[in-house]
């Protein structure tokens, strides 16, 4: 029998997955973290045109430099993180980045604290890097707990702080202020903070999108093209911090990946570069569905706090009912599959068509009744 690594072997599959295996065909599907949104055409015919130019060789480790000079720009422009091409690296989407800045950074039992509920990857990841994940609860407004993680920065231990902003699974978006205090506390400590922006482009109504680099310059940033440009598939994310870190990253994606695709990586610079109409669209209806779902939540008597972004809901409902849901017709995630403290909520997600939803809703109510 082969022997595998302990450290693969302490991880498991992630829960999201398992939801899958018993729905039927007609399943509504509200289990995905995948937009439901075609890659928009421009971003397309770039690829195309790379393509054509045959543009299907190697890349630098890094990426293209065009490519890290829009990224860039993007993040001093957008973001007021003040940043030059030196600084970014192109990753394999933002799971690339997150494991390239986690195997850089983390020495054998050395801490990385992140959000429970929080997106499956940062602990998995924490433990094949042969780190020790530190889940920290989330207040019960299923805000972040500062007092709780500083607790956590002030081990020495701790190495680094994954923040996760607007957040998975809850769908909170954090303020500025909140944001400013874990950079700040973090830095007192010694604690690198990584900045998974991923759904940075949807925050609804008044809520304000900051960037956590802002605040310090123990900041490494996250982002990918997946969610914001709906090219889950194309794997094209980034990294920006010091040169210094640049140097390291960049030396694990060497190794692992050689580099991201390249025609993905003239797509990317397509979507940074030109029209963004098709992402204020995608945010109108996403926040169109959100509004239609709480309301027919809050109507059905299931509490649940409103998400002001990313594109899921997390109310409380019961393990057991969760399951009744799912045999119904309609997928969605036990909290449980984020972390032991979404123990009580489940997570759907929105990036599904209003019809579906009116449906889901349907489905649910006669499983709640
Ligand atoms: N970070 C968060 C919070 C996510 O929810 C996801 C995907 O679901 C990722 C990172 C990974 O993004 P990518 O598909 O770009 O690897």
């Amino acid at each position: 029998m082969t022997q595998f690594a302990k450290r693969v072997q302490a991880i498991d599959i992630s829960g999201i997955r398992k939801m899958f295996e018993g729905a039927g065909p007609d399943a509504i599907n509200m289990g995905l973290g995948q937009p439901d949104f075609d890659t928009p055409e421009n971003i397309k015919a770039a690829a195309v045109a790379a393509l054509a130019a045959g543009k299907t060789g190697y890349t630098n480790n890094a990426g293209i430099d065009e490519l890290r000079e829009a990224v860039a720009a993007k993040l001093s422009r957008e973001n007021n993180v003040p940043c030059e091409a030196k600084n970014v690296i192109i990753t394999a989407g933002g799971s690339g980045a997150l494991n390239i800045a986690i195997q850089s950074l983390i020495e054998d039992g050395e801490k990385v604290v992140f959000n429970d509920p929080g997106f499956v990857s940062y602990g998995a990841l924490t433990t094949l890097a042969g780190g020790m994940p530190c889940p920290v609860r989330l207040g019960s407004d299923l805000h972040l707990d500062v007092e709780a993680l500083k607790e956590q920065f002030s081990d020495p231990k701790t190495k680094v702080f994954v923040l996760n902003n607007p957040a998975n699974p809850t769908g909170m978006v954090e303020s500025p202020e909140t944001v400013r205090a874990v950079v700040e506390s973090a830095a007192d400590s010694g604690v690198t903070v990584i900045s998974d922006e991923v759904y940075e482009k949807f925050c609804y109504g008044d809520a304000k999108f900051v960037s956590a680099a802002v605040f310090g310059d123990n900041v490494i940033t996250i982002n990918a093209t997946s969610k914001t440009y709906a090219m889950t598939g194309w794997r094209i994310g980034f990294l920006a911090a010091s040169e210094e870190i640049i140097h390291e990253v960049v030396k694990v994606q060497q190794y692992t990946l050689a580099c991201p695709t390249s025609i993905a990586q003239y797509a990317a610079l397509a979507a940074y570069t030109g029209p963004q109409d098709s992402v204020a669209a995608m945010k109108a209806e996403y926040e169109e569905r959100r509004d239609l779902l709480i309301a027919g939540l809050s109507a059905m008597g299931i509490p649940v706090n409103r998400p002001d972004g990313a594109f899921y809901a997390f109310p409380q409902i019961p393990a057991d009912t969760v399951q009744k849901i799912v045999d119904a017709g309609v997928i969605i995630t036990p909290g449980t599959a984020f972390g032991s403290a979404g123990a009580g909520y489940a997570r759907m997600s929105y990036a599904t068509s209003q019809e579906n939803i009116k449906e889901a809703l349907a489905r649910m109510a006669k499983v709640v009744r």
